[in-house]
């Protein structure tokens, strides 16, 4: 391809809207363009990038016997509705009316199509393990757009669904498929972790997401010191520290004149935080629901959703509150009623806590579970925090932030049961049939790889992505000598089968290696008058130090060895 000639060009400056590395990268080297908030074009450079990433996905589900199909993007509502996944996604699902009124779904994953389609497919045993895979456009209306392709509201996904027999067989898939999703990710250059995630919209149980550690990520991963435990902040388990044992004494009132925030409190009374009890509001699907943790513990709103079934979560306003008659601020569990009332384990570890009277500048000394109050279910609904102890060994929890490259989810039969998927077994009796998904956000992959591999001049791209794998340069164009040599080497180069981008702009030297550097091609070839008139070409690794000189005479092969090795 020659620059002079490619759609698309690069920027000197860095683009104001740019939040991230890749954004601002994307946006310099003229890879992709906004078309709305969270939607993207892809340049051709960046298209390049796009289906080489794309390819190896492809490569790797093919491997381990996926089957590549492509499933229609508008989805009957129906069957989201049969599902409840409508409920599930909410704002999230893009929606469509056709002329008949009909209301349709802009897929933003396809578990019920697939489900539907192996339903009327699948009779028997004989017929499953079945991997079935799609790469194709999906549609989330984030509320949040942002990062360039990180969080867009349109984007390309590779996503892979299972079915299986039993729980035994849906193990066997799942593993299989992490392991393809372990050589995806090292293939492109990226040290991806495996963390315990929560299931979310999706569903199901279990769930796995693949993080590539990045002070960029969204995600807060917390690991542990000592063992491989690993998990989104949203699912992770922290074994809370217990407050020192003491003997439990009876309530007493304390007047607490304008206190409404558990800080002031602790710091009115002079006790640490971890000895009051929080009282947190929430509306859960229209619904106020009183919560009840200790002071210096945070509600985890996944895991109190996952506790509540609930589909729609947020704090309750203070209007909710006070119709529910009680007093934000001074809120307290004791003598609560009439309202549903779910409790953290870590007021168990403790005695003698301060709690709200449900009364203005007022509190309760020495409140002790369960003597002086009762709740509905008392479970862990706390965020795990950096110092908490690890679940799994007696280490302890540090934090690193991540950007999460893939999703798995062991579904089992929540979906093929609501569909009425079922399969014979060798006895003829009927059962469901156990899924998995799996998805990774082929865009969010390429601009992870930009996040791991640049340097302060541009792209370092790994061979196996890059759009071209070299990037020819003629220093002064306009020289005949040099102009002729070049041609006849990106003619030669091609025929060789290798791609190339060739620079034959009348730029100076400057800009043409500046751009170099930007665009982030492995391979640099300039061809110069200086090094002409040795008949020699200088190369040079996009990661190199120094450049090399070579002579013209035999430098296809050395570069087509080179590029193979
Ligand atoms: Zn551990």
């Amino acid at each position: 391809m020659r620059l002079s000639q490619l759609f698309g060009k690069t920027m000197r400056q860095t683009p104001s809207e740019a939040e991230n590395v890749s954004h601002r990268l994307l946006l310099r080297t003229g890879m992709i363009y906004q078309v709305a908030a969270g939607a993207y074009s892809y340049l051709p450079l960046g298209w390049r990038a796009l289906k080489k990433v794309e390819n190896i996905v492809r490569e790797e589900m093919d491997a381990i016997g996926g089957q590549e199909l492509h499933m229609s993007v508008l989805q009957p509502l129906e069957l989201w509705q049969e599902t409840e996944r409508d409920q599930a996604f909410g704002q999230s699902l893009f929606t469509v009316s056709d002329r008949r009124d009909r209301k349709l779904v802009l897929g933003p994953t396809h578990e019920e199509v697939a489900a539907e389609m192996v339903k009327r497919n699948v009779q028997s045993y004989r017929d499953l393990p079945l991997l079935l895979y799609q790469i194709q456009t999906k549609f989330r209306d984030e509320p949040r757009p942002r990062g360039g392709l990180m969080r867009v509201r349109e984007f390309i996904m590779k996503d892979m669904y299972s079915f299986d027999t039993d729980e035994e067989a849906l193990d066997a898939s799942y593993t299989r498929i992490a392991g393809a999703y372990r050589r995806i990710y090292e293939r492109c250059g990226l040290p991806a972790i495996v963390v315990d995630a929560d299931s979310g919209a999706i569903g199901g149980k279990e769930s796995q997401e693949f993080i590539l550690p990045a002070d960029s990520g969204e995600d807060q991963i917390l690991y542990c010191s000592d063992c491989d435990y690993a998990a989104n902040v949203e699912k992770a388990e922290g074994m809370k520290r217990p407050n020192e044992a003491e003997e439990k004494l009876p309530t007493e009132e304390v007047d607490t004149p304008g206190i409404v925030t558990i800080n002031d409190l602790a710091q009115l009374l002079d006790i640490p935080r971890s000895k009051t009890l929080k009282a947190v509001f929430y509306s859960a699907d229209g619904e106020v629901v009183f919560v009840v943790i200790r002071g210096d513990i945070e509600v985890n709103e996944a895991k109190l959703r996952n506790t509540l079934k609930c589909h729609e979560l947020r704090l309750a306003t203070e209007d909710e509150v006070k119709q529910a008659g009680l007093v934000a601020g001074s809120a307290s569990p004791i003598g609560i009623s009439g309202i549903k009332r779910i409790a953290d384990n870590s007021i168990m570890l403790g005695a003698n806590f301060v709690a709200g009277a449900n009364r203005p500048d007022t509190h309760v000394k020495n409140v002790n579970y369960p003597r002086d109050f009762a709740v509905d279910e008392i479970t862990d609904i706390a965020s795990a925090a950096v110092g908490d102890g690890c679940p799994r060994c007696k280490g302890e929890l540090l934090s690193v932030r991540g950007i999460e490259l893939g999703h798995i989810f062991k579904l089992g039969t929540f979906i093929s049961e609501r569909l009425g998927a079922t399969y014979l077994d060798q006895d003829g009796v009927e059962g469901p049939i156990l899924m998995g998904s799996y998805g990774i956000g082929i865009g969010r992959l390429l601009a992870a790889v930009i996040e791991e591999c640049h340097d302060d001049k541009g792209i370092i791209w790994p061979a196996a992505i890059a759009p071209y794998p070299i990037h020819l340069c003629s220093i002064s164009a306009d020289d005949a000598d040099v102009a002729q040599t070049a041609e006849r080497l990106y003619s030669r180069l091609q025929e060789e089968g290798l791609e190339v981008l060739y620079d034959d702009r009348s730029e100076s030297p400057g800009v043409k290696l500046n751009d170099a550097d930007l665009l982030g091609m492995p391979l640099r070839l300039v061809l110069s008058p200086r090094t002409l008139k040795s008949r020699s070409i200088e190369m040079k690794g996009r990661s190199d130090e120094e450049a090399v000189v070579v002579p013209l005479k035999g430098v296809v092969e050395r570069i087509r060895d080179l590029l193979s090795g």
